[in-house]
């Protein structure tokens, strides 16, 4: 396995796989790898001959009063893992590398993608992420690239930017990594004490519920939703939002009819940790 620390060497390593013909697929990360990143991988490794992982903590993500500084970094548990599953380079830029020295004319403004959901919440958060993997993209130039529905708001809006900004790359979602309990991994999850974590599981808990009960015929579900809502604060949640969105325009959706396809999201607070989960149904 190779590593490349500069946008030459990276070029260089991924010109050379292309040459030989190979198929390159790029999973972007910020490390800290666990199962729901290694199943990206794994799917690369489907429909690709070679795999760039990227890791980068991109600040430009993080708004000023979030975990930026403390986000977990594990370096060396990262290389192994790429290793075991044949990676075949990883991209670790700097901040230097990626963003430069010099002031800033351009940013990426996102429109109603962004109103909601995380969007609505986390001011900057896509805009940052839209200009990182916007960068990565045109730095690496994957014939695909791979993200997990675990962010399905992030993967709608790269969807969306790959089709304005005509980045000729094949997107793939891979589908929620999960603990036995159904908690969904992340690289926070290690932040949560003892106590929290064998609570985190009600938030996936709350999400299949739904689904079953719109499945079982609600078709407005605002009062369901508002009572697991309720449920949850009374576990020790602090919720965030809890709602039905189209899958494809990511606006709230009051009553869901047949035919249309769906995606049931959650974030919520345990402590000091925000922890975010969907579900993707048709009716
Ligand atoms: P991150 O390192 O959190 O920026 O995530 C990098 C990529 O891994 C993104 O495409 C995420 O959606 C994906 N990812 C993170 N956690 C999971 C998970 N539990 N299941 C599937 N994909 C995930």
């Amino acid at each position: 396995m190779k590593t490349a620390e500069t946008i030459s060497e990276i070029r260089a390593q991924v010109r050379a796989l292309k040459k030989s013909g190979k198929k390159v697929a790029f999973v972007p990360t910020m490390g800290a790898l666990h199962g729901g990143h290694l199943s990206l991988v794994k799917m690369a490794h489907e429909f690709a001959d070679a795999i760039v992982v990227s890791i980068y903590v991109n600040p430009e993500q993080f708004a000023p009063h979030e975990d930026f500084g403390t986000y977990p970094r594990t370096i060396e548990a990262d290389l192994e893992l790429c290793k075991k599953e044949n990676v075949d380079v990883v991209f670790m830029p700097d901040t230097e590398t990626m963003y430069g020295l010099d002031k800033k004319y351009f940013s990426i403004e996102i429109e109603e993608l962004n109103t909601h959901l995380d969007g609505g919440s986390r001011s900057g958060y896509f805009q940052g992420i839209a200009l990182v993997v916007n960068k990565l993209f045109n730095i690496v130039e994957p014939d695909i690239a791979v993200f997990g529905q675990k962010d399905y708001q992030q993967y709608r809006i790269i969807e969306q930017m790959v089709k304005e900004f005509n980045h000729d790359i094949e997107l793939l979602m891979a589908p929620v990594g999960r603990a036995d309990d159904g908690l969904a991994l992340s690289s926070r999850n290690v932040y949560l004490s003892k106590e929290e974590r064998s609570i985190a599981p009600k938030l996936y808990q709350a999400l299949t519920y739904v689904e079953q009960q719109i499945k079982n015929g609600v078709k407005q579900p605002k009062l369901l939703l508002q009572h697991q809502q309720e449920e949850l604060e009374a576990k020790g949640f602090k919720n965030d939002y809890l709602s039905v969105y189209s899958l494809d325009t990511l606006q709230p959706v009051e009553q869901l009819s047949p035919g249309n396809k769906y995606v049931l999201a959650i974030a919520a607070y345990l402590g000091k940790t925000r922890l975010i989960d969907n579900l993707i149904f048709e009716i």
